[in-house]
């Protein structure tokens, strides 16, 4: 297949949920790991082309979802500065902070810019020597590289008002946490197209073996996401575990050598909070010791700063499976896109507005 339109083929939809529907002998439950794959199963209505005994688990794929509530107070403290411009993807305007958000900051008059890479930041810094210039670099492995880059060139330019607000983290330890709880419910994945196509799948190959679990590298149209399933169901009732590669048009095994360079070399791996699911170790990035002057926290000391999520959000449950939206007291009434309280609420890749968007506020599956 060569085109969009073909991944969204409904004849060929129709076809692999035929065999799905075949092949499938028991119950199973299959997390798909990326936001965009949660978003497209919801867009597409993908759930109902599945037989019953199927039942999809939302991961913890989502960036935005779960940047800690912490950092986007640390963004708004340092964004409120006469002395900074603070620059950042648009989509983390309008997360909520425990008492503002960077849209209301800019709102007071605060230099905020949405910029549409980190590579931009550096000629906003080389234009404003008497500003410091901070970036706000959150995000999975695909994010990474090009953060890193721009870490890099700065150095190389000899920038010293450019720094990095830093929460980057990482697909595989989180899954292996997933794993190793008591209470796992998840029988195989749907792995992280876009991670993958970075970082390749090698190091998935350990975790599938480990714990004798299908892991299936998985696209994002629709016909993706069913051949995604029907992989794993096959491997599921076959009772094999191994890695398969769902999405060769964008991802090899090694993933991009070129982009993981550059994120070795500016970033080391570090314990990292999740927003709704704690500390994890190893699961995500920090500037190297070479970099460290790069670093945000460091050059505002934003130690003293921290926040609590309320009580009522279920939502690391739901970023483990264990739970959907519907079963969250506050969803779709004190908790809504507009009014979000939760991690998976305050993208609208993440589940809880991914079912509120598509109508699935009652949603009993
Ligand atoms: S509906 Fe809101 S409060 Fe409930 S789990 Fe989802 S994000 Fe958390």
């Amino acid at each position: 297949m060569k085109y969009l339109d073909e991944y969204r083929d409904s004849t060929l939809a129709e076809q692999l949920s035929q065999r799905i529907h075949k092949a499938t002998k028991h119950n199973w439950t299959i997390m798909e790991v990326c936001g965009g794959q949660t978003h497209s199963i919801l867009q597409y209505g993908l759930e109902d082309l599945l037989p019953e005994t199927i039942e999809l688990l939302h991961g913890p794929g989502c960036p935005v979802c779960v940047t800690p509530l912490e950092l986007i107070d640390k963004a708004v403290a340092i964004a409120s500065r006469q002395d900074v411009i603070f620059c950042s993807f648009g989509d983390m305007l309008r997360v909520p902070g425990s008492q503002n958000d960077l849209l209301g900051v800019k709102a007071q008059g605060f230099d905020v810019r949405i910029v549409y890479s980190p590579l931009d930041c550096l000629a906003i810094a080389k234009n404003n020597p008497d500003k410091q210039v901070v970036f706000f670099a959150v995000g999975f492995e695909t994010t990474a590289p090009a953060n890193a880059m721009s870490v890099r060139q700065a150095k190389t330019l000899g920038l010293g008002n450019f720094s990095i607000l830093t929460s980057h983290v990482t697909v595989p330890p989180v899954i292996t946490s997933i794993l190793q709880s008591v209470d796992n419910r998840v029988q195989a994945f749907l792995g992280p197209g876009h991670v993958c196509s970075v970082m390749g799948w090698k190091q998935y190959e350990a975790i599938s073996n480990h714990y004798k679990i299908p892991i299936v590298i998985t696209g994002f149209e629709p016909t993706d996401l069913l051949e995604g399933i029907l992989r794993c169901v096959l491997q599921l009732e076959a009772g094999e575990y191994k890695v398969e590669n769902q999405y060769a048009r964008a991802v090899e095994k090694e993933g991009n050598k070129v982009a993981r360079t550059v994120v070795e070399e500016v970033f080391d791996v570090s314990d990292r909070m999740w927003r709704g699911l704690g500390s994890i170790p190893k699961s995500g990035y920090k500037l190297s010791y070479d970099y460290a002057d790069f670093d945000a926290e460091r050059i505002f000391q934003l130690e003293t700063i921290s926040a609590e999520e309320p009580a009522i959000c279920i939502s690391g449950q739901i970023l483990r499976g264990l739970k959907k939206p519907h079963e969250c007291p506050a969803f779709a009434n004190m908790c809504t896109p507009e009014t979000p309280l939760g991690a998976t609420m305050v993208s609208s890749e993440g589940t809880c507005a991914a079912y509120y968007k598509y109508g699935r506020i009652g949603q009993t599956k």
